[in-house]
């Protein structure tokens, strides 16, 4: 099993992960934290920071396409609980709840199988980045219409200048970095 690391969380992210000035486009400072996932020691200390805090109040883990799932299957595992998958339109093969969200230019939706978890279920939410918020609220508004409750959220990185968290009063939200 591997050692969690014993340098601070924040330090690590800092340390590992990568800025991409102009990427997807112009414009946009795309934050890349595929390196501190490829760090052994890195991951497990990130998912443990995500999960522990949220310990005994969710019953799956929710990763959002495509870095989240790298997150909540590995805090899921730590867990000991289930992962399931919210996905960009056309993805999920059976019947899905669908909610649209704005990007910066135009819309787009996430899925969720309607049966993925029952009513009742509480789940924990993970992403890699919250920017402004409207990828999270999304995914919260699929499991509410699905009847599970949304224990919180867990983020690496906040981008706090694009006030994700305006987007999602009331929620509880955990970031390990907030830039
Ligand atoms: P938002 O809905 O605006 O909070 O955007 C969050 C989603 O978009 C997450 O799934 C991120 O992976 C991705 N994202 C948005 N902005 C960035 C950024 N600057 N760097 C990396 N990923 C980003």
């Amino acid at each position: 099993m591997q050692e969690r690391s014993l340098e601070p969380v924040e330090s690590i992210i800092g340390r590992l992960s990568a800025t991409v000035p102009d990427y997807p486009q112009p414009g946009v400072v795309f934050r890349d934290l595929t390196p501190v996932f490829a760090d052994g020691p890195a991951l497990h200390s990130i998912v443990h920071a995500l999960v522990d805090p949220f310990e005994g109040q969710f019953d799956a883990v929710a990763g959002i396409e495509a870095r989240g799932f790298l997150l909540a299957a590995a805090g899921a595992y730590a867990a000991g609980t289930g992962v399931v998958t919210v996905r960009k339109k056309g993805k999920l093969p059976r019947r899905v709840y669908a909610e649209d969200y704005s990007l910066e230019y135009g819309t787009a939706t996430l899925e969720l199988h309607m049966d993925d978890l029952r009513p009742g279920m509480r789940v924990l939410i993970l992403d890699d980045v919250l920017a402004t918020g409207g990828t999270l609220a999304a995914s919260a508004r699929l499991f509410e219409r699905a009847g599970v409750q949304v224990a919180g959220f867990g983020v690496v990185l906040e981008l706090t200048g694009l006030r994700g968290r305006a987007n999602l009063a009331g929620r509880r939200i955990r970031s390990l970095v907030r830039e």
